[in-house]
């Protein structure tokens, strides 16, 4: 009896295992952290060996806690932090060096210089994305570099280059598959999102040896087999998604205009464009949204690199609160922002302004502000820097959109859900279940194998929580425009 579904989720500082029922119920979540590791100012680091050991040890233990043997799996879906790079020989299996996180900053120097190159503008057109270090592509090149016997070796065909998601696949294969998907290939910088391969003239300038890359799948697509003696069976690998993306399908953001924001410490904001590949006017990214029977499906991606940091910050920083969740009693002790509006740019600000020297205020303060108005001001900062992503999104895509799908943990925030579904004008949907991201790479796998026959089916398993209705009122509009005017004023450029 196959009756369930494992989805392994590598994020950035844990690796984490999560078991569903052909519900879509959450039945049981094992979660181990690996080390973060800061060689230098700007650098990060982790240990592919320990990447390996916790998420491995993270499946046998929700098994193991679950009650659930490895033949009753049907398969298994992974998601993954995306961009990190690793490479490793494809003979011992060992990595030549540590992974190179998504957040490294070392190779910002390649970039300028594709840029000083004239050379940005082709990255763009085939990739999608706008040339930065947070990508793979300057990450590999960068280790190449650090020896000439390791370029040598990857052109002879020694080595293997993959994002994290290859990595344990080939682990999980015993080397068998060396296998990444389009999502994951979409954030490389090197991968031509409108043809569908790895781009050859990219390849070239970045002197990347083709014979390293992983071989490209579907996004669901029964891909392997873990080695027999892993889990204690065999079990079939079906799905593959970066987080985001995986996110995007867990929320069942399956029609061109369908929206959803992940509240964590900053914003993640995707939108499903269909079959057109959207360039943004904004530098937001265009991203393959997953790639099913060979058919890609395109997203446009924008983030706020500030959002419950911005929680925390009062709480750590300013104290007004013991713990997040506090903010919304907070924020609650008073009817309206009484004036005050928060810019929150603690670290410069994104899309749409691309001001990364503008810095944070908290401006309309007067005798009679409360520590209640700059809590308000601090949930309406949250949603109206998720509102410039989205309006600007619904621009470029030329789509507009009814409603918003929200995850991660400020989503419990029910105040902050109704002021956004008030600036966004739009019903703000939170789901039942919100660890979105296995359950889209449980969802991946699960069409791969048949276990769910449609995305009809997923629809039918997918619960709506809560929903926030706008109320439209001149508040609403008061408070919006005062942003508009407020935030013109940190700009520096
Ligand atoms: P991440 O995955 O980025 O670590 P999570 O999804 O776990 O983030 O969410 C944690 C973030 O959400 C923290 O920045 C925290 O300040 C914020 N947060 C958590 N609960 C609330 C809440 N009830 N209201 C507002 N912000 C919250």
């Amino acid at each position: 009896m196959k009756k369930y579904i494992l989805s392994l989720d590598a994020g950035t500082t844990s690796s984490r295992a999560i078991l569903f029922d052909q519900r879509g119920t959450q039945l049981g979540l094992s979660q181990y952290e690996f080390t973060q590791i800061f060689p230098k100012e700007g650098w990060v680091e982790h240990d592919p060996i320990e990447i390996w050991n916790t998420q491995l040890k993270a499946a046998k233990d929700v098994l193991e806690s679950c009650n659930v043997k490895a033949e009753q799996l049907d398969s298994i879906g992974i998601t993954n932090q995306r961009e990190t790079t690793l490479i490793w020989d494809r003979k011992t299996g060992e990595p030549v060096f540590n992974a190179i996180v998504w957040q490294d900053r070392r190779t910002a120097e390649i970039c300028e210089e594709i840029t000083a190159k004239g050379m940005a503008g082709v990255f763009t057109e085939k990739t999608g994305l706008v040339v930065d270090a947070y990508f793979s592509a300057t990450k590999i090149k960068w280790i190449l570099d650090q020896d000439p016997s390791l370029r040598s070796r990857a052109k002879n065909g020694s080595l293997a280059f993959g994002t994290v998601d290859s990595w344990l696949i080939w682990n999980l294969t015993g080397g068998a598959s060396h296998v990444t998907d389009a999502t994951n290939a979409s954030r490389t910088m090197i991968y031509n999102i409108h043809d569908g391969q790895w781009d050859e003239a990219l390849l070239e300038i970045l002197d990347i040896p083709q014979s390293m890359l992983p071989r490209v799948t579907n996004s669901s697509e029964i891909i392997g087999t873990t080695l027999p003696a892993l889990l204690g069976s065999p079990v079939k690998i079906a799905g593959i998604a970066g987080d985001q993306q995986a996110a995007l399908f867990g929320q069942l953001c399956t029609q061109p205009g369908d929206v959803k924001n992940t509240y964590g410490t900053g914003c993640f904001c995707i939108m499903n464009t269909g079959t057109k590949a959207v360039v943004s006017q904004n530098k937001m990214l265009t991203t393959i949204a997953w790639q099913l029977n060979g058919a890609v499906t395109y997203a446009i991606e924008g983030s706020v690199f500030i959002a419950g940091a911005l929680i925390q910050w009062l709480r750590d920083q300013l104290q007004i609160i013991d713990a997040a969740a506090d903010i919304e009693a907070l924020a609650e002790s008073v009817s309206d922002n009484g004036g005050v509006t928060f810019v929150p740019a603690l670290s410069g600000l994104g899309a749409p302004y691309w001001d990364p020297h503008a810095t944070g205020a908290i401006m309309g303060i007067t005798r009679g502000t409360q520590k209640g108005h700059i809590a308000r001001a601090a949930l309406e900062a949250i949603a109206l820097r998720s509102r410039d992503i989205i309006v600007e999104m619904q621009k470029d895509a030329g789509v507009s959109f009814k409603s918003l799908k929200v995850d991660g943990g400020a989503s419990n925030n029910n105040l902050l859900m109704q002021i956004q579904a008030d600036m966004i004008n739009a019903d703000v949907i939170r789901p039942k279940i919100t660890e979105t991201t296995a359950l889209g790479a449980a969802f991946l796998a699960g069409l791969a194998t048949g276990y769910w026959s449609s995305i009809d089916d997923l629809k039918n398993l997918w619960q709506e929580d809560q929903r926030f209705i706008p109320s439209t009122s001149d508040q609403v509009q008061k408070t919006i425009s005062q942003w508009e005017n407020k935030i013109k004023k940190v700009l520096t450029n």
